[in-house]
């Protein structure tokens, strides 16, 4: 093998030739305690930048990565660190366009599993973006000597080789930690946990970081559990969300929407100091909201919208512009459809009219006239029928008391469980009105999309497929729309998705409905790992089965066989 000198060499022979001289360097240069290895060289100083590997031997102690959990949060952990020293050693700029850029996909505060570092026994492999310098479209080969030469391996030393193993430790323990915390809440009878001493608020509305003098999270005696972790403190305390239905109540500006978007994020587990280490749901649980104008594809929204105007369709409701209750009646039941647990709802971003129908509207406006049961009314049977558990905040409207398991307050940030109290005041004012269900709730008929819907070609390129940003797919020709789908939390997990999507169409969706084709999407993850989404290595954060098929229901091109292989439940 070519040696880091030899790469020197070469360097100092390309200087002040055409910038595509450098393709001469591409391949792998080792030298005594690293490897460096090119392996794609960008065409201009302006284009995509090069990609990079450096590689050490893997000298970590074992048991920092003997599990599938605690080897992800090694590589996250790592990842973080070099990009801090990436940070030290390489911040400069050195010419034309990305000339001397040195960058590596850390992640924000969730620990997702990435691409960008990886490790086995042997070895540990940073994936990094490299500007080769440039001066104009020439080659200044003194420079790239540097950054590849000198900066790149100081990089590995301290950013991939040891050192530090007790804050290591801590990270990967604590990942581990919240993640046995998820593992136990089915069992437990619960759909989240948020624990004692969290800190919810977000620094700002485009700030991740924790809110400086928060007040923190503090569980109601009543529903306070204590939960065991592998790790110290060993035991945690916090409030225990019951599965069924539950209310989330108060004022406004108290701290409804905070609770659950903390839990809404709790599917991830959160980097130590995050303040949302605690708060943990359930991986299943979905975030759903009114999104007019999305498409929706043959999806039987029939049991919260009846016949509409003009008698179309609602058992297979197609849509290039949906409503707003149409749109929320479909996200319900996609969701369901391929194994969500849970749902999540905010009154913020809800369609009134999917919510609530109340006594007056029922006189006024005759049941005949009106296609949509609200969702008020099938809240039960999603839970009691199909096992789906929903926690909703609801100020506006104490018509929900009578169907909700559990009722949470929040007051000036504290929650209080006020269960009791609704149940007397539902007992005492009736609501007047009449259930508006005919028919009773059945599980989603499971849909079978067409894969030559899916048409990732663009121009010359067979696949073409980008995020412009953590909610936008380019897939082929066409733009997904991804503001509404909250939990994906980072471009490149929303560029995974649009790879997903790709294998989807290339190997599981023939003739399989699409929650079997997301299992296989999963099975072919967990064997082959995120980059066998890709030919060529590319920054990628693995998603969830959700976020793959609501990206999927919102392809504008996407088509479902009409009559469903074997009919429902295949
Ligand atoms: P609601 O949904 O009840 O109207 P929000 O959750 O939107 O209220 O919170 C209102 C404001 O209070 C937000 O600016 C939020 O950052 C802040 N906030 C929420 N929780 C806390 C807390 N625990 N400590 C301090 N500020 C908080
Ligand atoms: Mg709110």
């Amino acid at each position: 093998m070519a040696s880091l000198e030899d790469l020197r060499r070469e360097l100092r022979r390309i200087d002040g030739r055409g910038y595509r001289a450098y393709k001469d360097v591409g391949g792998r240069w080792a030298a005594d305690a690293c490897e460096v290895l090119i392996d794609h060289v960008q065409g201009d100083p302006f284009a995509a930048p090069s990609r990079v590997r450096i590689r050490v031997a893997n000298a970590w102690p074992a048991d920092l990565f003997d599990s599938r959990v605690r080897r992800i949060a090694l590589q996250d952990w790592l990842a973080r660190r070099t990009a801090r020293a990436i940070h030290r050693v390489a911040s400069e700029r050195r010419g034309s366009g990305k000339s001397g850029l040195v960058a590596i996909d850390a992640g924000g505060q969730e620990v997702v599993e990435r691409t960008a570092v990886a490790l086995d026994e042997n070895g540990v492999e940073a994936r990094l973006e490299v500007g080769l310098p440039a001066r104009g479209r020439r080659v200044l080969g003194r420079e790239a000597e540097t950054v590849l030469c000198d900066v790149l391996p100081e990089i590995a030393l301290h950013a991939l080789g040891p050192g530090n193993e007790v804050d290591a430790a801590d990270f990967v323990d604590s990942v581990e930690s919240q993640e046995a915390l998820r593992a136990q809440l089915r069992e437990r009878g619960l759909t989240a946990f948020v624990g004692d001493g969290a800190i919810l608020p977000r620094e700002s509305g485009v700030s991740e970081r924790p809110l400086a003098g928060a007040v923190p999270f503090e569980s109601p005696d009543a529903l306070r559990v204590e939960l065991e972790i592998p790790h110290a403190p060993h035991r945690i305390s916090g409030m225990g969300v019951p599965q069924g239905v539950t209310l989330i109540v108060g004022g406004g500006y108290h701290g409804k929407s905070t609770l659950l978007r903390a839990i809404q994020r709790g599917v991830y587990p959160h980097v130590p100091g995050d303040g949302r280490e605690w708060v943990v749901s359930d991986p299943d649980a979905v975030k759903l909201r009114a999104e007019d104008g999305r498409r929706v594809e043959r999806v039987d929204i029939s049991p919260f919208i009846g016949e509409l105007p003009g008698g179309r369709d609602t058992a297979a409701f197609c849509s290039d512009d949906a409503s707003g209750s149409t749109s929320q009646a479909a996200g319900i039941v996609e969701a369901v459809e391929v194994g969500a647990r849970v749902v999540l709802l905010d009154e913020d971003t809800c369609a009134t009219n999917f919510m609530i129908r109340d006594a007056r509207m029922q006189e006024l406006v005759a049941s005949e006239d009106e296609p949509i049961t609200p969702f008020l009314d099938r809240v039960r049977e999603l839970w009691e029928v199909l096992g789906v558990s929903t926690l909703l905040i609801m100020g506006g409207s104490g018509d929900y008391f009578e169907a909700a398991d559990t009722v949470i307050a929040m007051r000036a940030y504290r929650p209080q469980q006020v269960t009791e109290r609704a149940r007397e005041i539902a007992g005492t004012r009736a609501t007047g009105r009449r259930s508006e269900t005919r028919t009773p709730l059945a599980a989603p008929t499971p849909r079978v999309p067409r894969a030559d819907s899916l048409d990732p070609s663009k121009g010359r390129r067979d696949v073409k497929i980008s995020a412009r940003s953590a909610d936008e797919i380019g897939f082929g020709e066409e733009w997904i729309e991804l503001r509404a789908v909250e939990q994906l939390v980072e471009r490149s997990q929303t560029r995974a998705v649009g790879y997903a999507l790709e294998a989807l169409r290339r190997r599981h969706l023939e003739g399989r409905t699409l929650s079997q084709a997301l299992d296989a999407l999963e099975a072919q993850l967990d064997a082959e790992g995120l980059e066998s989404l890709s030919r060529r290595w590319i920054d990628l954060a693995r998603p969830r089965r959700h976020e793959v098929a609501a990206a999927l229901n919102r392809l504008r091109t996407l088509r479902v066989a009409a009559a469903p292989i074997g009919g429902p439940g295949a």
